[in-house]
């Protein structure tokens, strides 16, 4: 696994801006919707805290829930792009930080722990299919798991 040529990048920014606008267009329309399913002229916010059972508006929002947490990773993900992100674009911070904590001696005295993480670049084949991924598969389930428990 390598660092993403210029190509690349200028590739993968194409798809993340095209894949922006068109969720963005998505929530705009799918909050219209969930607003006519209201009798009231109420906010989304106002209705999820309404917790109402109506299934397919809750559905609604859920949709856009996800859509808004997708389009912040699309954000970042360009950010990252352009070096204004919080670390180098196709880098797994997670990776990245194995290999540090991997270097450094513990405080104990020990040897520190190898890591299992040889490269911090996440593979081709990922970023292609998913350009806003923030982490390598493995770090991906490990970050979903510390959420569930969370
Ligand atoms: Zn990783």
């Amino acid at each position: 696994m390598t660092k993403p040529t210029k190509t690349d990048l200028q590739k993968y920014r194409t798809t993340l801006e095209k894949q922006l606008s068109s969720l963005r267009g998505d929530v705009g329309s799918m909050r219209d919707e969930a607003l006519r399913a209201s009798d009231q002229d109420a906010s989304v916010d106002h209705l999820a805290d309404q917790g109402t059972d109506n299934y397919d508006q809750g559905f609604m929002l859920g949709l856009i829930e996800n859509e808004e947490e997708t389009i912040k990773l699309i954000e970042e993900a360009i950010d990252r792009i352009d070096g204004r992100g919080d670390w180098e674009y196709g880098v797994c911070p997670l990776c990245q930080e194995e290999i540090e904590n991997a270097k450094k001696p513990a405080k104990d005295g020990k040897k520190p722990k190898p890591a299992k993480a040889t490269d911090i670049w996440i593979p081709k084949a990922r970023l292609e299919y998913l350009p806003w991924a923030r982490y390598c598969v493995r770090h991906q389930e490990t970050e979903e798991r510390n959420r569930e428990i969370a």
